[in-house]
Order: structure tokens, then C-alpha cells, then sequence
């Protein structure tokens, strides 16, 4: 740890600081930053990936919560290059107006981070509702989460986590990251990942809240048959209409199905028919 940095890691903020170069160093090849791209930083902590990441490319924009690291970050950095540093919450950062402002030349940014765990989903969706401004992610989490974001019908996984994701971006597993590699250790493994948002000639969802809601009943009881699981969302007759059968599982219906059934239900909901 720098000399900069004095304060003990913050359980409630999900701070477990990474101290294994070889994993750092995995990490920043898997980014592998190139001129002119900008990189955005979530949580930077003590700095573990943000310096070596500046040391390649002189330049990142990084998000921290915690008051205590702001302005040892800052006194830090100086020695590595230029830190751009928004002090806050990263789930109040609009990625949009961020990377029109200061994005590359596509007016767009790559996101990445070793994220605190507590917060992995609520930032996984935020980063979804700004899709279109993101050009890639690489995210450190726990390897149960990287696992369910990755998992495909048929797995004991595959849930809503899955399908979402899966809808709007590409989500492929690096490698696993053991327990040893942060300090403090968390109890679990963790993995990298990487997610590239599709471009949106590829993005067949047609209504973001009617897909969501799909989606969410149809997992929110995962051992029911469709039909039960939807009641209230969509009618058997829609079901069958999207191609699905409504004796089927949610865990069984490929990204596909749910995104055809959500277009059909948007352009007809179940009271119009
Ligand atoms: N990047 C550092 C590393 O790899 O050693 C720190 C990673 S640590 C797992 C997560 C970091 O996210 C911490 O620095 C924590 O303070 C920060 N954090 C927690 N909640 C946050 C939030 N809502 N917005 C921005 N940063 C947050």
C-alpha cells in the first residue's frame, strides 16, 4: 500500500483492494487500453488497477464513494498521470452525459472496475441503461455472479441476471480470481469479465419495461410452468404465439423467446386481446 493511503479498507463499501500484480496485470492486458480510448473507472480504491492503468495510458477518469481515498488518490496519481476523479456514487453518474462530454471520438467510454460486491447488480443495470454510450466492460465479481451474467438456458443459474444482460451486451468470462488476491480476502472466489453492448442494430428488445417485467415474472417463480408464472403479464394464447410453450420453465426459454414474447406483448397487451 502507498504511503498516501492510511485508512483501514471499509467493509459496509464492499472494499476488498486488490495487491496481486500478476492478477493487476491480467487485468490491464484484458483491458488493453488503446489512444484515444476513454477509460472510466468504477471504485478505485487505493488505486491497485487505476495507476498501472494510467502508467499504460496517462490518462483515467475514475469514480470513488468513499471521502477518505479522494484526496490520497489525487496526491497519488500525480506520480502516474492524469486523474480525472468524480467523487461520489457511481449509481448517481449519468454515463451518457459523461461520455458526450468526454467521451472518444464515437462519443463513447469503457468502463471498468473490481466492483464492491454488495453493489454488482444495481451497477450491472445502471450500466445497462447507458448502453449505448458504453463501448466495453471489464468487472472483477464474485465468480457465482460472472457465472449467472454468463449462464445459458438449461443451467441452474440461468435467471434473470442472465437473460437482461444477454439481451443487450456479450458476456464472456476472463478467469477466476482466488480469495488471496485482495486484501482483506473476501470468503469467495471472484472472476473478471467482459461485456460489449451490442450495437443497436442488434438490440431486438422494443420496449425495455416490457421486456424487464417479462423477464422478472417469469423468473420470480422459477419452478412454475409460463402460464402460472405470467399470469396477469401475457395470456396462454400469447405465450404460444411467441413460440413458447406454456408448459415450459422460464429456465428452459432461451434470450430469444423472452424478447420475442415481450415485442408480441408490447405491440398487444394481454387485456386488448
Ligand atoms: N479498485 C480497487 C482495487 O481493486 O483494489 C478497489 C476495489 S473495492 C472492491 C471497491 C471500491 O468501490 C472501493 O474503493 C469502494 O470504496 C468503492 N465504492 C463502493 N461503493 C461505491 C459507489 N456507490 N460508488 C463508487 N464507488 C464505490
Amino acid at each position: 500500500m502507498s504511503l498516501h493511503f492510511t485508512e483501514p479498507a471499509k467493509k459496509h463499501l464492499g472494499q476488498n483492494f486488490l495487491h496481486d500484480h500478476g492478477v493487476i496485470d491480467k487485468i490491464v492486458q484484458a483491458i488493453a487500453p488503446r489512444p484515444g480510448d476513454v477509460i472510466v473507472e468504477i471504485g478505485p480504491g487505493q488505486g491497485a488497477l487505476t495507476f498501472p492503468l494510467l502508467k499504460k495510458h496517462g490518462e483515467i477518469t475514475a469514480i470513488e464513494f468513499d471521502r477518505d481515498l479522494h484526496a490520497p488518490l489525487q496526491a497519488a496519481a500525480q506520480a502516474h498521470g492524469v486523474l480525472h476523479l468524480i467523487e461520489g456514487d457511481v449509481l448517481a453518474v449519468d454515463f451518457t452525459a459523461l461520455a458526450a462530454a468526454r467521451g472518444d471520438a464515437q462519443g463513447q467510454i469503457r468502463l471498468a472496475g473490481n466492483l464492491p460486491y454488495n453493489l454488482s447488480s444495481p451497477i450491472l443495470f445502471h450500466a445497462l441503461d447507458h448502453a449505448g454510450a458504453i463501448r466495453d466492460m471489464h468487472f472483477m465479481l464474485q465468480k457465482e455472479v460472472v457465472e449467472r451474467m454468463a449462464a445459458g438456458p438449461g443451467s441452474k443459474v440461468y435467471g434473470r441476471l442472465s437473460v437482461m444482460l444477454q439481451a443487450y451486451c456479450t458476456v464472456t468470462p476472463l478467469f477466476v480470481v482466488p480469495p488471496g488476491a485482495f486484501r482483506p480476502a473476501p470468503k469467495v472466489d471472484s472472476a473478471v469479465v467482459r461485456m460489449v453492448p451490442l450495437p443497436p442494430e442488434r438490440i431486438v428488445v422494443r420496449n425495455r419495461g416490457t421486456f424487464a417485467a417479462v423477464v422478472r415474472a417469469a423468473f420470480g417463480q422459477r419452478r412454475k410452468t409460463l402460464r402460472n408464472a405470467l399470469q396477469g403479464v401475457a395470456e396462454s394464447a400469447q405465450i404460444e404465439a411467441a413460440g413458447l410453450r406454456v408448459e415450459a420453465r422460464a429456465e428452459q426459454v432461451e434470450v430469444a423467446g423472452f424478447v420475442h414474447l415481450a415485442n408480441l406483448l408490447h405491440n398487444a397487451p394481454p387485456n386488448a386481446l
